[in-house]
């Protein structure tokens, strides 16, 4: 820990996780800088970015770790997940593969990281009505069952975006104070 980050009250290492195409590193760029790529390389995403987020009076640095697009390759390493403390499930709800997926993603998350990684488990694409192929219900028994918040999404229409996030640091930052 540098002497910068023992400055801030709080810090949290967040990662992003699910299958390739998703739609992880949109929602990062939606939610920090309010922007949408609609033919995004899954080589867009940066190391990680941290995110100012207020909770009750109290500034929360969320620092964001996005994939370079290692996940194509079942490649995304330990030192990805080390000392997260939340996690963000994506799964394309017009891809019905990527939620068959979420288990997979789990177990790796749960081997890498702490058992009590703060985890949300997101439907994203919402926009693509006529193309869901995972319904709402699924998603949330899914949740239920894992232990999971969980949260539909758009990237693309920013529905929910910033609740999905806020949701994860809120969480964390009760169980810390
Ligand atoms: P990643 O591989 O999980 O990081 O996924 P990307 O963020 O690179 O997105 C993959 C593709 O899905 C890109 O073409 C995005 O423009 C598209 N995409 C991401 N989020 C959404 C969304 O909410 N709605 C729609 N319609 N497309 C999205
Ligand atoms: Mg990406």
């Amino acid at each position: 820990c540098s002497e910068e980050e023992q400055t801030e009250d709080y810090l949290f290492k967040i990662v992003l996780i699910g299958d390739s195409a998703v739609g992880k590193s949109n929602l990062l760029a939606r939610f920090a800088r309010d922007e949408f790529y609609p033919n995004s390389k899954s080589t867009i995403g940066v190391e990680f970015q941290t995110q100012k987020i207020d909770i009750n009076g109290k500034e929360i640095k969320a620092q964001i770790w996005d994939t370079a697009g290692q996940e194509r390759f079942r490649a995304v390493t330990s030192a990805y997940y080390r000392g997260a403390v939340g996690a963000l499930l994506v799964y394309d709800i017009s891809r019905h593969q990527t939620f068959e997926n979420v288990g997979r993603w789990l177990n790796e998350l749960h081997t890498h990281s702490d058992m009590n990684v703060v985890t949300i488990l997101v439907g994203n694409k919402t926009d693509l009505k006529d193309a869901r192929e995972v319904t709402t219900a699924e998603g949330k028994s899914l949740a239920e069952a894992q232990g999971l918040f969980f949260i539909e999404t758009s990237a693309l229409d920013s529905s929910n975006v910033s609740s999905a996030f806020r949701t994860v640091v809120e969480e964390i930052y009760h169980i810390l104070s």
